[in-house]
């Protein structure tokens, strides 16, 4: 069984079609690299596969373990195994991260059982401890207030730890418009390739060939016009990166 599966999705926005049929399948263990021009509808995917509210799927399905996932709530999402980042961009101002995660994890248990006491404190310290020290973090970082005055960087390392914490099926990741810094981009790269030995499948959305200098994926598609019009191995980055979009423009109006 697929782990997820989107099938002829076709999304607007406001009347305006922005999806126009996009097909993907992603097991775990795979990494899939998203690319394409700003405006082409990548993160308009990545927010109708975590349920945002604006899009109205007008055809087509997007389906978790062989379940539809389209009538679930974004937290139903997540529980079954989808993380997005910048999932929580926002400060919160007295909440560690250490205090945001164990509140986030027990919120997932109450949800499945309302009579959930919640993971101890012992037990909570030892799983987060355990996840800092495969993503060599510092076990300092846990207690700062979460977002309030991280940098770019720090921000990426929140995410990635959530990551770790949450343990997904299938992460989703837009990094397309953060500007990323080095920094930045070796944290999240780092983490990806760390957290792939869980058995997770990625989706990385990102406009650049940089990143997949640090995350090599197995696949990479390319989207033009709310259509994945070109899918191949890693070598299809590198051409990009050297002939760039335009060529695939070509490419597709001569195959109409
Ligand atoms: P990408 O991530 O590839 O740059 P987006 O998915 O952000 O592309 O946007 C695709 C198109 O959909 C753009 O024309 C954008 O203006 C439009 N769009 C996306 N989200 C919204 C929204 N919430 N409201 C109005 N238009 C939107
Ligand atoms: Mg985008």
């Amino acid at each position: 069984m697929t782990a997820l599966e989107i099938r002829d999705l076709h999304v607007n926005v406001e009347d305006t079609p922005i999806l126009r049929g996009v097909n993907l399948s992603i097991q775990p263990g795979e990494i899939h690299a998203l690319m394409g021009p700003n405006g082409t509808g990548k993160s308009t995917l990545a927010s109708v596969i975590m349920g945002h509210p604006d899009y109205t799927i007008t055809q087509g399905d997007i389906l978790l373990d062989g379940e539809s996932i389209l009538e679930m709530e974004a937290d139903e999402r997540s529980r079954k195994g989808l993380f997005l980042c910048f999932q929580y961009p926002v400060a919160i101002p007295g909440v560690s991260i250490a205090n945001f995660l164990r509140m986030a994890i027990n919120a997932r248990r109450r949800a499945l059982n309302a009579e959930d006491k919640g993971i101890s404190i012992p037990d909570f310290r030892r799983m987060l401890r355990a996840k800092m020290d495969l993503l060599q973090m510092n076990h300092d970082f846990a207690g700062r207030y979460l977002n309030e005055g991280f940098s770019g960087g720090e921000k990426k390392r929140a995410e990635i730890l959530q990551m770790a914490v949450f343990n997904p099926r299938i992460a989703v990741l837009d990094e397309t418009d953060s500007g990323l810094d080095i920094d930045a981009l070796r944290i999240v790269s780092d983490g990806i390739n760390t957290l792939m030995n869980q058995d997770m499948g990625v989706l990385l959305i990102t406009h650049y060939q940089r990143m997949l200098n640090y995350v090599k994926p197995h696949f990479v598609h390319i989207m033009l016009e709310g259509r994945i019009v070109e899918s191949g191995g890693p070598e299809l980055a590198e051409h990009l990166e050297q002939f760039g979009y335009e060529k695939i423009r070509e490419k597709v109006a001569t195959r109409a």
